[in-house]
């Protein structure tokens, strides 16, 4: 690995830190739209039919958060695996053939844990 290869990868693990923080701050900020959203529903839940239709679309925003929370949970997990990874000396290899991931495809996707050979087979 040259001197430059090391430097990129020392951006790429400054970048996952950096993409870390800033998806569990957005994962914070909507579990407090969740919470709000369900303590609406609660107070809510008395009241006769009338709050129907106002009740169908908070049941469709929780929804539609709990899948962006899923999304961005799986990210977290994600990025702290190519941490755990980077610690570990495996990063920047594929996890399934062991193949070196080129910087251009960690620059590009700088959690990728697989080669895009591999990523492509997984996908099929
Ligand atoms: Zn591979």
């Amino acid at each position: 690995m040259t001197v430059s290869d090391a430097q990129r990868l020392s951006a790429l693990a400054q970048r996952l830190s950096e993409d870390l923080a800033e998806t569990q701050a957005s994962l914070a900020r909507l579990e407090g739209e969740v919470g709000a959203l369900t303590q609406d529903l609660d107070d809510e839940g008395g009241v006769p039919t009338t709050h129907m239709a106002d009740e169908g679309s908070d049941v469709f925003d929780i929804e539609r958060l709990q899948t962006l929370r899923r999304d961005l949970e799986e990210r977290i997990t994600q990025i702290e695996l190519a941490q755990q990874r980077i610690a570990d000396g495996t990063y920047g290899t594929c996890a399934h053939c062991g193949k070196r991931i080129p910087l251009e495809r960690l620059e590009a996707l700088p959690h990728a844990t697989l080669c895009i050979d591999c990523q492509a087979a997984q996908e099929r």
